[in-house]
Order: C-alpha cells, then structure tokens, then sequence
C-alpha cells in the first residue's frame, strides 16, 4: 500500500519533542511540501526501508558518508568485532594507529592527522589552526559553500540552510561575522582583490576543491592552481574541506588529483565508514602547533572513537577493490545520461553534473558554476520531482542543493529503475 501512516505517526510523535521533528533542518520536508519525512527502519545496500513498509532505491546515502551502500557486511563485521571489548577508553588505542598511517600514508600533503567526532569540528579546529600558524584572523570562504555549522562558516552558507531560505544564521557575533568574507566560487578576480586589498589579514582560504554542497560543481581549469598560488602569495594558508570529495573519485583525497597541495585538509564521512568521524591533517611544521606539542588546542571525548576507527578502516580496505571507483564511474555516467535525455524527452530544462558515482541535477537552462547558478534552479520543480520519485520507491535528499550519491552496491537494474522513475516524474512536472 501506499500508506504513510507510521511515518506520520512517528512525525506527529516528534513535533512534540525534537525541534521541528527533526535532528537536522536537512532531513525535514519543509523545503519539498512539507509533511512527514520518511522515517527510516532499514537499510540494505542500495536500499532503505520505511516505517510503513516501502523500499526506496537510496540516493542520499548518509549525505554521501555510505560509498558501499548499507550495512555493507565487511564494516558490520569490523563494528561487531570490537565492540565487545569495549566502546571507549578515553585512552589512545591500536585502531587509530592504523587508520592514521593509512590516511598520512594516502594524502601526500599530510603529515600528521587528528580525528574529530565530526566535520564540522574538523573545520572549526582547521580555521583556528590557520590562524595560530599565521598569526592572522581573517577567513576566506566561497558562498553557498558548507562547512558545517560552526560561527564562521555558516555566514553565506548553503545546504540545509539556502533550503529553508536563511541567509546567514542567526546567533551569529557581528565579531565573528566582520572576519569572514564570502566571495562566489570558481572566479578568481574577487578573490585576488580581496587578497590584495586585505591579504595580510587573511589567515586562510577555505574550500572544497570540487563543490558537493550546492549541487556538485568542478572548478574551472586554472581555478584551484590559481587559489592556491595567491592564498600563498598572500601568506594565508589553503583549507581543502575533503569531507564529500576524499576518497569518492578515487582511492584518496581529489586535490591529487587536481596536482595541488593545500595546507591544511579536512576529511570526514567516507574515511568513518558510516560511523560518527571528522579529520584535520597538514604538514608536520602545522600540525606541531596543536595541542600537546603546541598552543592550538582541540580535544574530544569522541576524538578517534574506536567504533569509528574500525568502520573506516574496513571501509576504507574494501574501497580498495579492483574496478569499484570505475565501476562508480559507469554507472554515474549512465544515470546521468539518463536524467538528461529523459528530461530533454520531457522537455523540461536541466543540467546534469557528474562526477564518479556523485551527481547534481539542476532544474535550469542555464550553465551552474557557482552558487548563484545553482540559485536559478527552481525550487517548486525540484520539489515536485522530489515527491514524484519518493512515490515512485527513489529516494533523494529533500533538497536541491544536494549530491545524489550512487554507492558502489548501486546495480545497472538500480540505474534503470531510478531512470524510468524519472522519466515518468519529469513527465509529471507539466
Ligand atoms: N564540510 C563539508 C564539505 C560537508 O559536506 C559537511 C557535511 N555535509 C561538513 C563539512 C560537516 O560535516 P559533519 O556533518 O560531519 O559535521
């Protein structure tokens, strides 16, 4: 049946006690109808299943943290080993040993890493290293960028955040806010003249070398290199936040890819295997700042939890299968080509980027390169393809702003599936 009535009993339940029914302004509907957001049971590689019965193809993968699909059998295992031995010390522990050689071992321009309970720590830690190493305060960020939700970051943010309309958070010190400066993405000619202009006050420029947060969108060629020469002209220091891009196009961090070294990388996400993780990770003349061998401080209770520790680990060893980035690749490609002709046969104007088994679809005609592109996509057609798919078992992020993400438990019978979903609900859009 069609039914929805646990996810709405479980929805009303919630109102009366979680902010908004939800634990995350991105999970709830507001932004596509409003009404009960799907309350999930289970998941199963590609698949999750509601309260009331239904299977949904998934495309939200925990906003990108699930490259192997659902409760992939080898991190289970991992989770289930060491968890009767203990959930948390407080104490260093052999795990983290491990995953730290792995990620220094992997990502060429970091020496030293440190892990966090999540991103937005992970960013929040990078900015106040920049600022320790370069004695400088001011902060660089790109618009419609996220970053998690520390202060700094959520001035001209995006995501869940541009979803509900909200410029600039509330609660936000104006102290805060006059030492960040927001400029578009991907043109240089802003960013040179704010360095120019203010250089010597600008601790670091922080960005995510390919942009997962409103929609997905690839720097310009010379972009990135351009960057990262006058942020170091400048005496400011590179943040890459890797948290969607490391190990999603291939085994490690995109900025290898791009051939460029930034000072300091955020990771996050894949490298938890599903678990709660952030990461920060520089060279060692950085990261000899943080606390105990310097005066940066960061600590936490969760820091390199053991459960977390295990899960990325086993994520990360099966990333390393042969043919799987490739076949993330096909398969992203194909889905994409799909999305483009059965919208063209529809006649409904969109753009379609992809980017391994990562894809963005924008519900306009126009060319989206930045964060004001990705604006011009209309919010009342994605809604109301949003709700097309979800009734038709395909399950997106309630948010234009957001990645679909095709795991690697992702079948070509998936792709077709999701594709005839899509013919029929672009179709509807009329
Ligand atoms: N940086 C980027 C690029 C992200 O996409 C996110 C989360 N979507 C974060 C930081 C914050 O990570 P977390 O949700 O783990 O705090």
């Amino acid at each position: 049946s069609a039914s929805t009535a646990a996810s709405e009993d479980l929805f009303r339940r919630a109102l009366a006690v979680a902010s908004g029914g939800v634990h995350s302004p991105s999970r709830s509907y507001a932004a596509v109808g409003g009404g009960a957001p799907r309350f999930m049971v289970r998941g199963e590689g590609a698949y999750l299943f509601d309260a009331d019965g239904h299977r949904y193809i998934d495309y939200l993968s925990g906003y990108g943290a699930i490259i192997l699909g659902h409760a992939p059998e080898r991190v289970v295992e991992a989770v289930r080993r060491v968890a009767p031995d203990g959930l948390l010390f407080g104490t260093p522990t052999p795990l983290e040993v491990e995953l730290d050689e792995r990620l220094c071992q992997v990502i060429p321009s970091v020496d030293r890493v440190r892990f966090t309970a999540s991103g937005t720590e992970a960013v929040m830690t990078a900015i106040r290293l920049a600022r320790a190493f370069t004695g400088k305060t001011k902060l660089v960020k790109f618009d419609g960028s996220y970053h998690g939700h520390s202060d700094p970051v959520l001035v001209s943010a995006g995501s869940g955040f541009s979803t509900l309309g909200i410029a600039d958070s509330a609660g936000i010190p104006p102290g805060v806010m006059e030492d960040v400066i927001s400029l578009p993405y991907n043109q240089i000619e802003p960013l040179e003249e704010v360095l120019f202009r203010q250089g010597a006050q600008v601790a670091a420029v922080l960005v995510e070398p390919v942009v997962g947060n409103f929609g997905l969108v690839p720097p310009k060629p010379g972009y990135l290199e351009a960057l990262v020469e006058q942020a170091h002209a400048a005496g400011a220091l590179v943040i890459f936040d890797e948290v969607i891009t490391a190990f999603r196009f291939g085994y490690g961090a995109v900025q290898d890819r791009f051939g460029l070294r930034p000072d300091i990388t955020v990771l996050g996400k894949i490298i938890g295997g599903g678990m709660p993780i952030g990461a920060y990770g520089a060279r060692a003349e950085i990261m000899d700042l943080v606390a105990p061998l310097g005066p940066m401080y960061q600590d936490g209770t969760w820091a390199g939890h053991p459960l977390s520790m295990a899960a990325g680990l086993a994520c990360l060893e099966a990333l390393r299968e042969e043919g799987l980035y490739a076949r993330l690749e096909r398969l992203g490609r194909r889905l994409a080509q799909g999305l483009r002709d059965a919208a063209g046969r529809a006649g409904v104007p969109v753009q379609v980027h992809q980017m391994g088994g990562a894809i963005a679809l924008y519900f306009t005609g126009e060319p989206v390169d930045d964060f004001a592109g990705c604006e011009r996509s209309d919010s009342e057609r994605f809604a109301r393809f949003f709700r097309a798919m979800l009734q038709r078992g395909v399950h997106l992020a309630p948010s234009k702003y957001e990645v679909w993400f095709v795991t690697a438990a992702h079948t070509e019978a998936d792709v077709e599936q999701t594709l005839e979903a899509a013919a029929e609900a672009f179709r509807s859009l009329d």
